[in-house]
């Protein structure tokens, strides 16, 4: 049986041997006292790559987005997103089971909206409606094709979102592969918003953990919420030192990814049986034509020979690629699909 080749999602990364030994090695105190040495310094080193004042150890993005949402947001307040946006599709109805927050979705292009967009979502004033009260932007766009806000139209949708008194937000749980990518360094990006977030688990390398960021009065206020949703930890250093020893490693290598992704997309497009969206970073999504093989048999054909990756519930094919995934890799998944869907 030849060895599995995991593109199912870049959270299917395992610790390498260098950060199991940092993790091993960490110092550690009580995280919820503020007194674990090594959180500490992965909350300093979060704020310092983020230009925020502070930044708060959380074990997962899902929770950051839950964490900020609840400081900025009343029970009825709505947060304007991006219709293909995380927060709506996989956070099993969070804003409303937890926040009591509705959701209003805006159609973009490849998961970027425009200005003029966020102004026409933003409601009036009045006792009959939600209360616009916050903007959620996704960096980059998972679904939409893991694709990168360029920085003018992020900053533009954030200046037309101040203007009405809304809260930005921003979920970077991929926000590193947009900076390696666009060249736009992390806190010229998180400069526009009142909270943000880092995902140390997905293409970073990591096996727990994410931090949230924000002004020193932002992250207080949200220390309350960490305890009141139960995450509050302990000795939570040993994850830390994941998380720091991915800062240190792992975020120029994502370039590769993004090169192998490139190369994959490449690879697929050359066969006539693929419709294949051009990768912005590390996610290659693909379907199958009308006359070839339905992409739900092509994808149970390829697990059959070690290939994993993911059928979206639209229909199309989704391979990430991460520190875990090579060239030969590459080469040979390509050659995998040739044949299956000969
Ligand atoms: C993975 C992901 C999340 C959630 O992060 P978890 O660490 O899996 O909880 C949120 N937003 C986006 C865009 C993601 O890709």
């Amino acid at each position: 049986m030849p060895e599995v080749i995991n593109l199912y999602s870049d959270t299917a990364t395992t610790p390498s041997p260098g950060m199991r030994r940092a993790m091993a090695e960490a110092e550690v105190g009580d995280e919820q006292l503020r007194a674990d040495p090594t959180v500490n310094r992965l909350c300093e080193r979060v704020a310092e790559l983020l230009g925020t004042e502070r930044a708060m150890f959380l074990p997962t993005g899902t929770i950051c987005n839950q964490i900020a949402l609840r400081v900025h947001c009343e029970p009825g307040d709505e947060v304007i997103l991006e219709e293909t946006a995380h927060n709506r599709h996989y956070e099993t109805g969070a804003a409303a089971a937890l926040l009591g927050v509705s959701l209003y979705p805006v159609a973009g292009d490849r998961g970027v909206f425009l200005p003029d967009q966020l102004l026409e979502a933003i409601r009036v004033p009045g006792n009959h409606f939600p209360r616009s009260r916050a903007v959620l932007i996704e960096q980059t766009a998972n679904l939409a094709g893991g694709t990168v806000w360029p920085i003018e139209t992020l900053e533009a949708v954030c200046r037309t979102a101040a203007q009405h008194g809304l809260r930005r937000h921003l979920d970077g749980a991929r926000l590193l592969n947009a900076v390696v990518s666009a060249g736009v360094s992390a806190d010229r990006y998180c400069r526009a918003f009142d909270s943000v977030w880092i995902d140390f688990s997905k293409g970073l390398g990591a096996p727990v953990g994410a931090a949230l960021a924000g002004s020193a009065q932002f992250i207080e206020r949200a220390w309350r919420f960490k305890h009141q949703f139960g995450a509050a930890m302990r000795q939570a250093g040993i994850i830390a030192a994941g998380a720091l020893y991915a800062l240190d490693h792992n975020i120029e290598r994502l370039q590769q990814d993004h090169e192998n992704a490139s190369e994959l997309a490449a690879g697929l497009a050359r066969l006539s049986a693929l419709v294949v969206e051009a990768p912005a970073t590390n996610m290659v999504f693909f379907r199958t034509t009308p006359d070839a093989i339905g992409t739900a048999e092509l994808a149970d054909r390829l697990r059959d020979r070690g290939v994993l990756l993911s059928l979206m519930s639209d229909g199309r094919l989704r391979a990430v690629t991460h520190l875990d995934i090579g060239r030969a890799d590459i080469v040979r998944t390509l050659d995998i699909v040739q044949n299956c869907v000969a």
